[in-house]
C-alpha cells in the first residue's frame, strides 16, 4: 500500500501543476495575441481568433431527428487548427494549449479517482483494525 499511496500522491500533484501552468500559459497567450492587435493607445475591438476558429454551424436542412442528428460544420469551413495557422501564431499555441490541458485534466480526473480508491480502501482496513 505504501508505494502505490505514494505514487497516487506524487501522480495526483503532477497533475494539478501542470493543469495549473497551462492555465497560466494560455492566460499568457491570450495576452500575446491582444497586444500584436492592438497597437499602443489604441482601443480598437479585438478579433477573437479562438472564438471564431470553434464556431459551429448544422445544416438544418438535414433534419431527421430519429436517425441522423444535424450535422455540424465548422462556420469558417477548416479544422480550428488549420484556421488558426493561417490567422493568428499566438491563438494557434493557445489552441495547442487548450488542447494540452484538457489531456492534463482527464489525467488530473484519473489521479483523483486513484487517491479516492486507496483512501476508500486505506478506511475498509482501519475498521477492520478497530
Ligand atoms: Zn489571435
Amino acid at each position: 500500500m505504501g508505494a502505490k499511496l505514494i505514487s497516487a500522491v506524487v501522480a495526483y500533484f503532477h497533475a494539478q501543476q501542470s493543469v495549473k501552468r497551462l492555465t497560466q500559459e494560455i492566460g499568457e497567450s491570450l495576452g500575446f495575441c491582444l497586444d500584436a492587435q492592438t497597437p499602443p493607445g489604441s482601443d480598437c475591438l479585438f478579433v477573437d481568433h479562438l472564438k471564431n476558429a470553434y464556431a459551429m454551424t448544422r445544416d438544418e436542412s438535414y433534419d431527421d431527428e430519429y436517425w441522423t442528428r444535424p450535422e455540424a460544420y465548422y462556420v469558417t469551413g477548416m479544422p480550428p487548427e488549420d484556421y488558426l495557422a493561417e490567422t493568428c501564431p499566438y491563438c494557434l499555441t493557445t489552441h495547442k494549449l487548450i488542447q494540452e490541458r484538457k489531456e492534463a485534466r482527464k489525467q488530473f480526473g484519473i489521479a483523483k479517482r486513484r487517491i479516492s480508491a486507496l483512501g476508500r480502501s486505506l478506511s475498509k482496513g482501519s475498521e477492520a483494525k478497530s
